[in-house]
């Protein structure tokens, strides 16, 4: 099976599953434990907070290790719902992943607003300057790298509005960080950011945060983390994913990505080539050298696409289309002004460190394939009118 759906979950790397067989049994200890084996582990999961704190740019003590992802931003939204006053607006880009918009429109119903996205899936900044002037909220989440269509954020600006106007920052930097350098994030006030996108395992993630502030932790029951998060740290996954993000630091000091962008631009020429009518999302901005959201000419659901690829051998997914369960077309796709139904024919192949050229053109004849076999008149089902009836389970 050849997999293109890394911006899911990526493979274990076999440096992070070193790393992590290696902490397992060598730091035995509970971190919090009095005795030597305590301190061991405590030792170990305090070189992996510096070494993270390292590669992202920030200090040690900036890093509360978490979950993942999912924990880190909805802690962030805690943390600002007990502290903001209760006026005070809080501002999410409209391509936010839902561990992001849930939590606030959860959090602050009533008093959140949204950042518009434009056709190419790029936060209005014009919009953001205007509206900080006028009155500045409480607080401001615009994410790195969106997961869907692979367009990179002009987070640092967002950074620096914020700074001048003195409003706290989240980034959620889980499809920037390993793929795109890491190194500049002490400009946001908090990044949330996870291993499993990475060749790390699942189940641990940062928050990075300001060391200054107490954060109002969601997990109570013991004083781990200076008492921002409860319960016993994960140092095997701590250390696995410094690992991981240490090994893909090094790929991008290598120029690797460069190569590997040109692998995408390749692919995408052949696909608009050989499926004429594919629409690439976000072309020509600047976006993450692994993904491709393709808008697809066939009005079939992306269903009947990732079953026939599933059975030529390849793993890809729709776009992150569907809210879970309840299949709704992705909220990103809508805030980029796509109707439900071009939301609903949206492919997205992303690809790994790991994927090779050859991979990427043999999904393009994977493609051709499908193509010609959902244009057959066995292969065609009718065309799909209702959205919810095709949209598979969102899966990041
Ligand atoms: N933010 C983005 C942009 C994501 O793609 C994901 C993927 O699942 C998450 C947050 C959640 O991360 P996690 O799986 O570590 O909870």
């Amino acid at each position: 099976m050849t997999y293109f759906d890394h911006n899911a979950t990526a493979p274990l790397l076999p440096a992070a599953r070193d790393a992590w067989l290696r902490a397992a049994e060598e730091f035995v200890g509970n971190p919090s434990s009095p005795h030597r084996l305590g301190a061991r582990a405590d030792g170990a999961l305090a070189d992996a907070r510096e070494r993270l704190a390292g590669l992202l740019g920030c200090r040690g003590s900036e890093i509360v290790w978490t979950s993942g992802a999912t924990e880190s931003n909805n802690l962030v939204f805690h943390h600002f719902a007990a502290v903001l006053p209760s006026d005070a607006e809080v501002w999410i880009s409209a391509i936010e992943h839902p561990s992001v918009s849930e939590p606030a429109s959860r959090g602050f119903a009533g008093r959140l607003r949204t950042i518009r996205a434009d056709r190419h899936g790029l936060v209005d900044i014009p919009w953001l300057e205007e509206a900080m002037r006028q009155r500045p909220p409480g607080l401001v989440a615009v994410m790195a790298a969106n997961n869907v269509t692979g367009v990179c954020q002009p987070w640092r600006h967002v950074a620096t509005l914020c700074r001048r106007w003195s409003v706290p920052f989240l980034c959620d930097a889980v499809q920037w960080v390993g793929k795109e350098p890491s190194g500049e994030w002490a400009r946001c006030d908090f990044v949330s950011g996870c291993a499993h996108k990475i060749g790390g395992p699942r189940g641990i993630g940062f928050l990075k945060c300001p060391d200054r502030s107490r954060l109002h932790a969601q997990l109570w029951g013991g004083p781990q983390e200076e008492g921002r998060r409860a319960g016993t740290e994960n140092v095997a996954g701590a250390l696995a994913l410094v690992a991981a993000l240490e090994s893909r630091e090094q790929s991008i000091r290598n120029s690797e990505a460069a190569v590997r962008r040109s692998w995408r631009e390749r692919f995408e020429a052949a696909l608009i080539q050989e499926l004429p009518g594919t629409e690439i999302l976000g072309q020509g901005r600047d976006r993450l050298w692994n993904t491709v959201a393709a808008l697809m000419p066939d009005c079939e659901g992306p269903h009947r696409w990732l079953v026939k690829l599933d059975k030529h051998g390849f793993a890809a997914s729709a776009g992150s289309a569907c809210s879970s369960g309840r299949e709704k077309p992705s909220p990103v796709l809508l805030a980029m002004g796509y109707e439900p139904l071009e939301a609903g024919r949206v492919l997205r192949f992303s690809s790994g460190w790991e994927s090779r050229l050859e991979d990427w053109m043999a999904l393009i004849e994977a493609l051709k394939s499908v193509g010609r076999e959902l244009r057959s008149p066995a292969g065609r089902g009718g065309s799909v009118r209702n959205p919810a009836a095709y949209c598979p389970l969102e899966a990041d």
